[in-house]
């Protein structure tokens, strides 16, 4: 048709989004917030979202003609995908593009965790190595380590397929066996963290793991334990985990998500058995114009023919 779909981007987005759009819809951009705030008269104007951060009921309310919202990302927990579904709005999200970087990233974080890398760097950037001499030992080692997925998806089975190598045990803990995999499969998460002494967490945030990783599961994993968090920061109890790192409950922790990102409680900052990143894992260049692309495409082919690429399962389109 000769009108142009008109496409909300509330907050910020990756640049090339708005460039892969450009010419083809119209583009109103708004400020990011949990009350939609919109121009005089746009409301019922606009056709889709393309967001990276939050699409609450009340913004699905808002807009009478919202046929897609199109998220940036994999994890949509930011979207109110069963509210978009009673609307019969559409909501997609990036999956499989940031698989492999998400992964590299974890491995990455994981050794950086255990083997103190981050902390050895800065040892040599501050000048200490010729003033003080060597850097400590690192307490723990990846050798003869036991590690357990919670998740074990489409980066979970790519974060596994990395640690093979790497010579450690691998297990996970899902809701449902996945009989096609060889990994060591725990009914619980309890069960898994007693048995395994390395977490590395990669579910969605959910209202079912919302800190589904309180105290008992860190304590379990113990004093030579490491906890690695991928996947979102309110699946963990962060006060519990700050206490167990403290008291030594817990050995060590490498977090690239926080419970309320990006503010990080500054009590992280002074522990040294900490690896820290900003919500990182899929940040290249490369991957992020994959999701770009993606995001795009999804909102371009629902335009051109009502066919989407990547429907979540709470909306689901015949390709
Ligand atoms: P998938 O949907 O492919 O995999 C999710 C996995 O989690 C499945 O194995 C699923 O198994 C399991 N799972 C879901 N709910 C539960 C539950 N309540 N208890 C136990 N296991 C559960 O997702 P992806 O692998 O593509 O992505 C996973 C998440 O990683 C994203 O949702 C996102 O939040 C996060 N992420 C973070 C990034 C970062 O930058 N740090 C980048 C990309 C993703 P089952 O259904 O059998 O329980």
């Amino acid at each position: 048709s000769d009108k142009k779909a008109v496409v909300l981007v509330p907050g910020k987005i990756n640049p090339r989004v708005l460039e892969r759009l450009e010419g083809k819809v119209e583009i109103v951009t708004v400020p990011a917030g949990a009350e939609p705030v919109l121009p005089e008269g746009a409301a019922e104007r606009i056709n889709a979202i393309a967001v990276s951060g939050v699409v609450n009921a009340k913004w699905i309310d808002a807009l009478p003609k919202l046929e897609i919202i199109a998220n940036f990302g994999v994890g949509y927990d930011g979207v109110d995908a069963k509210h978009a579904a009673t609307r019969g709005v559409v909501v997609t999200n990036t999956p499989d593009v940031l698989n492999d970087e998400v992964a590299d990233t974890t491995i990455a974080l994981l050794i950086n965790t255990v083997r103190r890398l981050y902390q050895a760097e800065t040892w040599l950037r501050d000048g200490k190595w010729v003033g003080e001499g060597p850097f400590a030992l690192s307490p723990f080692s990846l050798r003869g380590r036991k590690v357990g997925l919670f998740g074990m998806g489409r980066i979970g089975q790519e974060i596994a397929k990395r640690l093979e190598p790497f010579k450690v045990e691998i297990g996970y803990h899902t809701r449902s066996k996945r009989d096609e995999l060889s990994y060591t499969y725990y009914g619980s998460l309890k069960e898994m963290a007693e048995t395994v002494d390395t977490l590395i967490c990669i579910v969605p945030g959910t209202p079912e793991t919302h800190k589904a990783i309180n105290a008992d599961v860190l304590t379990a994993l113990g004093p030579e334990g490491v906890f690695i968090n991928v996947g979102r920061g309110s699946s963990v109890d962060e006060d519990a985990l700050l206490e167990a790192l403290k008291s030594g409950a817990l050995g060590a922790a490498g977090l690239d998500v926080f419970y309320a990102e990006p503010k990080v409680p500054e009590a992280f900052l002074s522990l040294p058995n900490v690896s820290l990143l900003p919500h990182v894992a899929s940040a290249s260049v490369p991957t992020r114009n994959a999701m770009a692309d993606l995001v795009a495409d999804n909102i371009l082919g629902w335009f051109r023919d009502r066919k989407v690429l990547t429907p979540v399962p709470e909306t689901p389109v015949k390709a």
